[in-house]
């Protein structure tokens, strides 16, 4: 199979019209007729706006929008919020569940015996992740995994504690951040790039 790779440059106007801004484009196609477009570059071609501008995107998950924005205002980039993904199930349940909800889990199952009869939300949890992980639940493994994971709960790094706090504190990043952007936009040039 091979690829080809074809580059060429785009254009619009900038903001004070008397010149352009350049977007580089990178596509490439391969045998079967697929191909992939990306920019690897941009610059302000006109003397003037270079001097009083900077480039920068609102990239979304389905959007992105380029500006000239002026160098004295500040157009931070989009924050993203921070996915939490975990390889191992301890890692997983740690940052679900608090160490009292641990704890109580394991009474609610010592008491219950059975992992269908299981009364909290954090039991249900911790049993359907093993269920969709390892397809068992039986309380005999559970149990005794969950009271290694009590007395080392505070090995982990990302606790259900620090989880919460740190999307609390993400939360009110995102807003400032959100918010310098909305202020910045109007006092910022739109560049309107024919499409790819
Ligand atoms: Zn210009």
């Amino acid at each position: 199979m091979s690829w080809e790779y074809f580059e060429y440059d785009i254009s619009t106007e900038c903001a004070c019209g008397k010149g352009n801004v350049i977007r580089h484009i990178l596509s490439e196609s391969d045998d079967w007729g697929r191909s992939y477009s990306q920019y690897t570059g941009e610059k302000i071609d006109c003397p003037e706006c270079r001097k009083k501008y900077y480039i920068r995107h609102v990239k979304r998950e389905k959007s992105d929008r380029a500006f000239l924005v002026p160098n004295e205002i500040n157009m931070p980039e989009v924050i993203e919020k921070k996915i939490f993904f975990f390889q191992n199930i301890d890692e997983e349940i740690i940052s679900r569940v608090s160490h009292d909800d641990l704890k109580a889990s394991i009474n609610d199952m010592i008491n219950n015996k059975y992992s269908t009869r299981v009364q909290l939300d954090s039991s249900r949890l911790i049993v359907n992740e093993f269920k969709w992980r390892y397809k068992r639940r039986s309380l005999n493994i559970i149990i005794p995994f969950l009271e290694k994971l009590v007395r080392n709960y505070n090995r982990y790094e990302w606790t259900f504690e620090r989880v919460k706090e740190y999307k609390e504190k993400e939360l009110l990043e995102i807003a400032e951040n959100e918010k310098a952007i909305k202020e910045a936009i109007p006092k910022s040039f739109e560049l309107n790039f024919p499409w790819l």
